[in-house]
């Protein structure tokens, strides 16, 4: 059985599923120097944003239902595809961190003895874990009856990938050369022969 309280429950594991998986990589991340990093304000404010639309805006609505007047139907069959949708998104995410592996990190960086990763998840798409992201924000709007609270998180992720992903393109090509634009001629971004 459905319920919106189930949903709520549903969507809060998931985060917290979320938190429990990346914290041994940011453990391990910290162990290894960074040799170059666009760590800035830009950046803070960026995650910062993806933050308020994953977490504080749902949380807001989940403790106190506001706004309730942006309020929709509640219909079980869009809640448990919900849940389909926080299974693919925590299992892509744990898949791409462990192929990412040392070369892991929050922000835009490039760590010393940086090796590109082309195996695993990566063989087939360039950015695994913003695609986990975006399942993650369509899984908050799919169990969340709310259109703000529901949307918030895909406005946070849509600002997050779109003010990264040519930044850290770039940032590998500057690196990688060659190596890279071949990985990119042999790659999508975020789905698979998609896109
Ligand atoms: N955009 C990737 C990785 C996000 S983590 C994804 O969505 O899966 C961000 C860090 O990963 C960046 O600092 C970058 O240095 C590193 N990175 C991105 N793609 C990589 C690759 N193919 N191999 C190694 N490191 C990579």
């Amino acid at each position: 059985m459905m319920t919106p309280t189930i949903c709520t429950v549903i969507w809060f594991v998931g985060i917290v599923g979320w938190y429990i998986i990346r914290r041994p990589f940011e453990r391990k991340a910290k162990k290894v120097s960074v040799s170059k990093s666009l760590f800035g304000r830009r950046e803070s404010g960026i995650l910062a944003l993806a933050f308020l639309g994953l977490f504080v805006v749902p949380a807001v609505y989940a403790l106190t239902g506001y706004p309730s007047s942006l309020d929709r139907p509640f219909i079980p069959a869009i809640a448990w595809f919900g849940l389909a949708t926080v299974c693919a998104a925590l299992w892509l995410f744990r898949r791409s961190h462990v192929d990412l592996g040392r070369n892991w990190s929050i922000s835009l960086e490039v760590r010393e003895q940086h090796a590109l990763v082309k195996a695993g998840v990566y063989r087939l798409i360039r950015h695994p874990m913003y695609s986990s992201f975006f399942l993650l924000a369509l899984a908050q709007m799919l169990l969340l009856s709310n259109w703000l609270a529901g949307a918030s998180g895909l406005l946070g992720v849509g600002i997050l990938y779109a003010f990264r992903v040519r930044q850290e393109e770039r940032m590998m090509f500057e690196y990688f050369g060659n190596d890279y634009l071949d990985y990119m001629t042999k790659t999508k971004r975020l789905i698979p022969w998609i896109i």
